[in-house]
């Protein structure tokens, strides 16, 4: 049972497409003493020594995976700015410099940034360290090729089109909103940052890199463990998001994505594609439908109203803490499934 379906009532605050409209330089973050202390229960991470490394990631939820695993000083360079989709951005000659630059570079794959592939592949730098973090989840985007869910890969549980894998063969690259696929990319990130540290002379600081992917891994595992325990009571419960990013969180913790608003994440969604989506949220009884900051939200706003159901916000890329984006997108989604 379902309770009754409410109007539309439109939580989305005045401030949250501000950012839509910055057009913001790559934003280059120092590593501050304890800047990475972690917010929440468990240890804080401890400090990493050595001299300080240039990094760039392509989205800012990598920032959050990558910064507590480098020394102080150290400085983050997030790609995509804030706001910005991570699909079809198209990088500026300062973001591609500060990629060339880079110590480090980290980046999801799977074709989601086929530019920072290109790029890595093209330039070449001796000094230069890339992880890939599809590669070291053990995903690989080849049509039947090996390993793309890696060990203990979950299974597809009915959830057709919506998951790992796309009824199109196409591999869903939203890795980092899986926990478990993250602390996968933790010690892949820490072999890179002690090679750089000990091509900078540094190699006694490894240590203090192991010390602290261990603990960002612990922490990983307590987020997965939040998730689990938090999104139980719904197992089965269907939502709708603005686009398909959230399917393998869905699929990991029991939820169903009934249908997304814009199925092609870099154009409108059409007229036909609308109906389609206020079809699924009746058929699959949908309480919320979730927009994301980084899309205009007017046909998801539609949808709403036409379909009659709640409007909630889930943030996919969030601002470079990736622990208070899972943070967040949990309590969203457990408010918006309704009642337990
Ligand atoms: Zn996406």
């Amino acid at each position: 049972m379902i309770r009754r379906q409410r109007l539309a009532a439109l939580l989305i605050g005045p401030g949250m497409f501000a950012a839509m409209a910055m057009g913001q330089q790559p934003g280059s973050v120092p590593v501050m003493p304890g800047a990475h202390a972690p917010a929440g229960p468990g240890a804080a991470i401890p400090g990493v020594r050595g001299p300080a490394l240039r990094v760039a990631v392509s989205i800012a939820p990598l920032e959050g995976l990558v910064k507590p695993l480098l020394p102080e000083g150290s400085s983050v360079t997030v790609l995509v700015p804030p706001g910005r989709s991570e699909h079809g951005y198209e990088f500026t000659p300062a973001e591609l410099a500060a990629l060339a630059q880079a110590d480090l570079v980290v980046y999801v794959g799977l074709n989601l940034e086929p530019k920072v592939a290109a790029i890595i592949e093209r330039h070449d730098s001796p000094g230069q360290r890339v992880v890939c973090f599809a590669e070291a989840a053990g995903i690989r985007d080849e049509a039947g090729g090996a390993g793309r869910e890696g060990p203990g890969g979950h299974a597809h549980e009915g959830h057709e089109g919506h998951g790992g894998e796309e009824e199109d063969g196409r591999i869903d690259p939203h890795l980092w909103l899986d926990p478990s696929l993250c602390e996968k990319l933790v010690p892949s990130v820490a072999a890179q940052v002690k090679a750089g540290l000990a091509a900078k002379g540094a190699g006694d600081a490894a240590g203090t890199v192991d010390a602290a992917a261990a603990a960002m891994e612990a922490k990983i595992r307590e987020t997965d463990e939040a998730w689990r325990a938090a999104l139980a009571p719904f197992a089965g419960r269907a939502i709708v998001t603005h686009h398909d990013a959230f399917s393998r969180p869905a699929e990991r913790y029991g939820l169903k994505v009934a249908a997304v608003v814009r199925p092609i994440e870099t154009a409108d969604p059409s007229p036909a594609q609308l109906v389609g989506v206020i079809e699924a949220i009746r058929r699959e009884h949908v309480l919320t439908l979730f927009v994301e900051p980084q899309f205009n939200a007017k046909a998801a706003e539609r949808i709403g109203q036409a379909a009659q159901i709640n409007i909630a916000k889930l943030d996919p890329l969030g601002d470079g803490d990736w622990f208070k984006m899972m943070k967040g997108n949990l309590e969203a989604l457990t408010n918006g499934l309704g009642e337990k």
